[in-house]
């Protein structure tokens, strides 16, 4: 099996291989610091990048709808197993394709169309899936949003559960795409009882520091739990479902054929995987530097004079306010894609501003953490990110930290041997 760049695609495709030889190279030698995104393994790569793609699955291990299975049924429980074993979870389909199909399934499972529904508005670190207008969940169901409090900008779990309490929403969804602090889902799990409600846990950006032992698990507690697997897991683009038993055959028909038909066997391979990685030696570590990594970030922004929402972080990320920089979150994200820092713009908590130009940056650390970076690092990478948003109009700093953003990845490769076309 070659690597996944070769030059057979520059043969057929030089257009598409020329566009992936650059993406390759931003990859390399930028400061990938979305919190959403990491550097999924050669092994990883490869599954994906291979003739499992070719074929037909639809159905489960060992009642397909197509013949010709047997390799992918074994795969699949494989995918399972291990999913199983990592998370210590009764039941977990590994069909999905992504965290948007994953939660489409699970209010296909548990919910009817216009049912009452609460998830944590977009404004205040919600995913578009909690219940946004735009999105298919803010038109199938009726949502009702909770936020962070004004005061200290976290969770107010006496403010959720009066909402709760008016609602009556048949589900609650717990978790968030910018939300810096811990969630206390045995919390939620009470409130849910209150009201008489489904409780849905939505661990897409956590779910690497859950299966380390560094977040509460909501596995036990809530009655479904949704995830991707390329974020701070490690591995391919996609998703899973984590249920009670009792929901098991609820959950797979949600999911096959009520929201999905062919699965994508080269990514459930890829999946299976990633769990394997997930449960070797290093893993722990990794996503244990990954915490270290963004509270020493934090630190650092703090320090070069932005406003950090709820003060710091105790998970992979940090939402940070730019505007005492007198800057806006689009602008500031700009510049320093500029100077090879990669961040997203991002609403934060009562942002007067809209989602377009928002007042804050969501950095994070998955993605540095995997290159080997360490806390030395984070503090150098915040001094430049300050460097960059103080002087917004002086290009010269822009390209002598680019310079240096180039040197420091030059110090930690990633995927060096690689690049083998031609
Ligand atoms: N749920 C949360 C909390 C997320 O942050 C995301 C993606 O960022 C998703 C769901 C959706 O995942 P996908 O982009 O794979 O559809």
């Amino acid at each position: 099996m070659s690597t996944y760049m070769d030059a057979q695609l520059f043969q057929t495709d030089p257009q598409i291989a020329k566009l992936m030889e650059g993406e390759y190279e931003r990859q390399t030698t930028c400061l990938m610091m979305i919190p959403s995104e990491n550097y999924a393994s050669r092994a990883v790569l490869q599954t994906m990048g291979s003739i499992l793609t070719n074929k037909y699955a639809e159905g489960y291990p060992g009642e397909r709808y197509y013949n010709g299975c047997a390799f992918y049924d074994m795969l699949e429980n494989l995918a399972i197993e291990r999913a199983r074993k990592l998370f210590k979870a009764e039941h977990v389909n590994v069909q999905l394709h992504t965290g948007t199909s994953a939660n489409y399934a699970a209010y296909y499972a548990f919910l009817e169309l216009g049912d009452k529904v609460m998830g944590m508005s977009t404004a205040h670190g919600g995913h578009l899936t909690h219940g946004k207008d735009l999105n298919f969940s803010g038109r199938f169901y009726e949502f009702h949003s909770y936020g962070v409090s004004k005061k200290d900008e976290r969770l107010d779990y006496d403010e959720i559960r009066s909402i709760a309490k008016k609602v009556k929403p048949k589900l609650i969804v717990c978790g968030a795409s910018a939300y810096p602090r811990t969630v206390d889902f045995e919390k939620f799990r009470e409130i849910a009882d209150e009201v008489g409600a489904f409780l849905m846990a939505d661990i897409a950006h956590i779910v690497g520091l859950i299966a380390a032992g560094l977040h509460p698990d909501p596995i036990k507690v809530a009655d479904v739990v949704t995830t991707t697997t390329h974020k701070t897991l490690r591995g391919p683009r996609g998703a899973i479902i984590f249920c009670k038993r009792q929901y098991a055959e609820k959950i797979d028909k949600a999911v096959f054929p009520g929201t999905q038909a062919g699965p994508l066997m080269h990514q459930i391979a890829a999946k299976a995987v990633c769990f394997k990685e997930a449960q070797s030696f290093g893993f722990k570590e990794y996503q244990n530097q990954v915490v270290k990594n963004a509270a020493v970030l934090a630190d650092g922004l703090k320090d070069q004079g932005l406003r950090l929402v709820t003060g710091g972080t105790d998970n992979h990320l940090v939402l940070a306010d730019v505007t005492p920089l007198k800057l806006n979150g689009k602008d500031a994200a700009d510049l320093l894609e500029e100077a090879g820092i990669v961040v997203n713009c991002n609403l934060i908590p009562f942002d007067k501003r809209s989602a377009m130009s928002p007042s804050g940056i969501r950095p994070g650390t998955p993605a540095l953490t995997t290159r080997g970076m360490k806390e030395e690092e984070m503090t150098q990478i915040a001094k430049w990110i300050g460097e960059v948003l103080k002087k917004p109009k002086k290009e010269s700093v822009r390209i002598a930290v680019r310079q240096q953003v180039r040197e420091m990845c030059e110090q930690f490769p990633i995927y060096h041997d690689l690049l083998n076309w031609r």
